[in-house]
């Protein structure tokens, strides 16, 4: 196989997106091709596209079009959501669809070997209902840390989502090809590992079995020698219980930061949003957690100007994320998508939307400072991820960015894990 054949990959989204680039870079690995930064080099490039938003959707488009007109004579690939989801035409020679990830090196042969002028492949179509669409195991790093997803889809239906549509139902991983990918990750080095998924608290619903089996999955990987930190990605509150809470306490390893999905603090959006949850429920689980790990660091997403977002629905909003003592938000401007329920009900206007972004974002800073604060003087277990001239950088196991000045000489390396106080903060980082 020669080894002049070069891919390039962009990919657009989110962190499952990513982890499945780089899965699809081990199929290309192992066909004799060399990844490339630069396009102009390549003989096939692959965009995996995203369609969250509005602007995922132009951006994945623009790619497409840009590789397809800067280098015609490459193979263009799209894969990914906003592949998945495109009526009509896609820019690109070919759309692999979600469940045909693994035949990617062979539709690229195929049409290479059809000898024709490009042409546009059929939309692939989206599944209902489908397995797990298992790539084996994948390296898909974060500095020390690994990235691992255990399930795909979503059944929620939340009213102003498309991820439903473009990745089908929900459909979990095996156990065993977890813990497989979990010993692989340990014995590469990897020291954390953040277990993720589209709706990650839906593990095991397709196999008709509760959020004891993403339990049964974090005991699993817990129990891999030389893993030693658990991140659990975006967690819906609906779904925790207080035996599950309680589980997962129990488990030395799980690192105390969660990601507890809110989208609004105002009952109304939540209902018109079909979120499974109110208020009281979501603070009743954030007081559980709190009780299981007090010194827990809590984040979440927030849309803004979802359609009919009053000014006071906003404002409970703001008082709800002060009240749940929310130490971090993403927040989104809330974006159409054709297709879903919301995107029929009447628009809040895009400035509005923006100027209520921006408040929750100034009030998400102050509350990440505050929060790096609250840890100032305590001993923190920090993962060292990157060596500077006279520090070293790295998350502590409260997900905040750490600068730690050693003083007495010893020598550390990423992927050391080093207990150590911290005596100040800068902003959202922590001193130490
Ligand atoms: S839980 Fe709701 S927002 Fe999240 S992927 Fe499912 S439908 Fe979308």
């Amino acid at each position: 196989m020669s080894s002049s054949r070069k891919v390039y990959f962009y990919t657009l989204g989110c962190r499952v997106n990513q982890y499945e680039t780089d899965a699809t870079r081990e199929l290309f690995t192992s066909a004799g091709y060399e990844e490339t930064d630069d396009p102009s080099k390549a003989q096939v490039c692959v965009v995996n596209t995203c369609t969250v938003t509005a602007e995922a959707d132009r951006k994945s488009g623009q790619r497409l079009r840009r590789l397809s007109r800067e280098n015609p004579d490459a193979v263009i690939v799209a894969m990914g959501c906003a592949s998945q989801m495109a009526d009509g035409v896609v820019d690109a020679d070919i759309v692999i669809s979600n469940k045909d990830r693994n035949n990617i090196i062979r539709a690229i042969e195929e049409f290479k070997g059809a000898k024709t002028h490009k042409t546009q492949h059929v939309r692939p179509e989206v599944t209902r209902k489908d397995d797990y669409h298992d790539f084996g195991t994948v390296v898909s790093p974060e500095g020390s840390r690994a990235f691992m997803k255990i399930e795909d889809g979503c059944d929620n239906f939340c009213s102003y989502c498309i991820i439903p549509f473009a990745r089908g139902r929900v459909a979990s991983r095996s156990r065993e090809s977890i813990l497989n990918e979990a010993r692989s990750l340990a014995a590469s080095g990897f020291r954390e590992i953040i277990v993720s998924g589209i709706e990650v608290c839906s593990y095991g619903e397709d196999r008709g079995e509760g959020i004891e089996s993403l339990l049964g999955v974090l005991n699993d990987i817990a129990s891999v020698e030389g893993i030693s930190r658990i991140r659990i990605g975006s967690m819906e509150p609906s779904s925790l219980t207080s035996k599950f809470i309680e589980g997962i306490a129990s488990i030395d390893k799980l690192c105390p930061h969660f990601h507890l999905s809110l989208q609004s603090g105002s009952d109304t959006v939540l209902k018109r949003m079909n979120r499974k949850y109110d208020s009281s429920l979501y603070l009743e689980k954030v007081r559980l957690l709190r009780e299981a790990f007090p010194t827990m660091k809590l984040t979440t997403d927030i849309i803004c100007g979802f359609p009919g977002e009053t000014d006071e629905e906003f404002e409970e909003t703001l008082e709800f994320v002060k009240e749940a003592g929310l130490s971090k938000i993403h927040v989104f401007p809330y974006s159409v998508r054709e297709g879903t329920r919301a995107a029929s009900m009447p628009q809040v206007p895009g400035n509005v939307a923006k100027q209520r972004v921006n408040i929750l974002l100034d009030h998400s800073s102050l509350a990440e400072a505050s929060y790096a604060k609250s840890l100032v003087g305590k001993d923190l277990e920090v993962l060292i991820e990157t060596e500077r001239e006279d520090y070293y950088t790295g998350y502590c196991r409260e997900y905040v960015m750490t600068h730690v000045y050693v003083k007495d000489g010893i020598k550390h390396k990423p992927g050391d894990i080093i207990t150590v106080k911290a005596v100040s903060n800068d902003g959202a980082i922590l001193i130490c």
